[in-house]
């Protein structure tokens, strides 16, 4: 009987490891490659939002809101034009709150005070862009608002079913009534005008 040939039955099997081990490792490779792939294409926003004001005699102020989005992705992200996908929205907010914790959605704290959409053209955020938004408020002085900015990023894939939105929001308090000051203005004109009206009288 003929002893069997270990050392070439062995090195046959290390083969056959080799090759699975080498096709599996292969395909894996694959996968994590396509699954980083679709990752980089799909939308995946970032945004800022600041403010600025401009104070206005009578107690009010004009408002800028500002926001930067950025797509860090590979392919162009387009605004959702759909009516109420693409907004900004402008609260008021309540100065004596209870302690805690809040969430702008459905808080009764907040009374809306404005609904923004975003206008109807096509804009288009660049693949690693950064692009400014701006929209304008009249807002009361001394009081305290927040803004929602949601921009719909539209089906986040072919299969997708729904719609993929990047919410940003920011809550500012518009500077305070400046009323003291324009008070005392206007007696000091009307007093000038009254000496002066006099004065014409006697010459
Ligand atoms: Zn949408």
């Amino acid at each position: 009987m003929a002893a069997p040939d270990w050392p070439a039955s062995v090195e046959s099997i290390v083969a056959s490891v080799a090759i699975v081990a080498g096709g599996g490792w292969a395909v894996w490779k694959w996968g994590y490659g396509e699954t980083l792939r679709k990752r980089r294409e799909f939308p995946d926003l970032d945004g800022t939002l600041t403010a600025a004001s401009v104070a206005l005699p009578g107690g009010k102020a004009y408002l800028t809101l500002q926001a930067v989005w950025r797509n860090p992705g590979a392919v162009a992200v387009r605004v959702c034009l759909d009516p109420g996908h693409s907004f900004v929205e402008q609260y008021e907010l309540g100065k004596d709150p209870p302690l805690g914790s809040f969430r702008m959605a459905g808080y009764p704290g907040a009374a809306k005070v404005a609904t923004v959409p975003v206008p109807p053209r096509v804009t288009t955020l660049g693949p690693q862009t950064e692009s400014v938004m701006t929209e304008h408020f009249v807002v009361a002085a001394g009081s305290v608002y927040a803004f929602n900015w949601q921009i719909c990023q539209g089906p986040l894939s072919r299969k997708a079913l729904f719609h993929g939105q990047c919410d940003r929001e920011l809550i500012w308090r518009s500077p305070p009534p400046t009323p003291a000051r324009a008070n005392r203005a206007v007696p000091r004109i009307r007093a000038e005008r009254r000496l002066g009206r006099r004065g014409g009288q006697q010459a």
